[in-house]
């Protein structure tokens, strides 16, 4: 079962992840690669496979990935090895943006698809700018960006709003729960 989680950057995608993770062993989280450089704090293997722009290019090439796009100029994408079933339990989660959980559709329809929604605008804006590690260009240019995303969330299965942390994790796991029989 692929379970897939989209919605603007700074929408709170990670924290929702590690936190379902923590209370749902039995999932594998898919680690992508980016050719964006680390931040602080952030390990290779376990946010990211950080990687050079001349490999990502290579696995292109190769036809390895089952997405890919250049988000904010780098280049982000998933290895079709990662999300094809390579886990004892077959239970796969991703964290992606918007344009690469569409791709992810087209390619497995049958997969699970949520959009997370921030509780407002304001509450998204706040978000990216207490990450403190983007400059005001970036966090501007990712605003924009998530306002054109959140149009799009009718694209997807379910909308979660994310208000609590504890209560989106909940929710996320009642609407698993409900679609584990249908999507496997
Ligand atoms: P950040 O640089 O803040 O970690 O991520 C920027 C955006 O890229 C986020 O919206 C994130 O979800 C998205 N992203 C992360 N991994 C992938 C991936 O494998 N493919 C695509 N298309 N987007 C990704």
């Amino acid at each position: 079962m692929l379970v897939v989680i989209t919605g603007p950057s700074g929408v709170g995608k990670t924290t929702i992840i590690k936190r379902f993770l923590k209370r749902n062993p039995e999932f594998k989280y898919s680690v992508s690669l980016t050719t964006r450089s680390p931040r602080s704090r952030e390990i290779n293997g376990i946010d990211y496979y950080f990687v050079s722009e001349e490999d990502f290019l290579k696995l292109i090439e190769r036809d390895d990935f089952a997405e890919w796009s250049k988000v904010y100029g780098r280049y982000y994408g998933r290895l079709k090895k990662d999300l094809e079933g390579t886990t004892d339990s077959g239970y796969v989660i991703v964290g992606i943006d918007v344009q690469g959980a569409k791709k992810l559709k087209d390619r497995y329809p049958k997969g699970l698809f949520v959009f997370l929604m921030p509780k407002s605008e304001s509450a998204l804006e706040n978000q990216l700018r207490s990450r403190g590690t983007d400059d005001p260009e970036e966090i501007k240019k990712r605003l924009n960006e998530a306002l054109i995303e959140l149009k799009q969330a009718d694209d997807f299965d379910y909308k979660l709003i994310n208000n609590k942390i504890n209560q989106t994790v909940k929710e996320l796991e009642s609407i698993i729960k409900e679609q584990k029989p249908k999507k496997q």
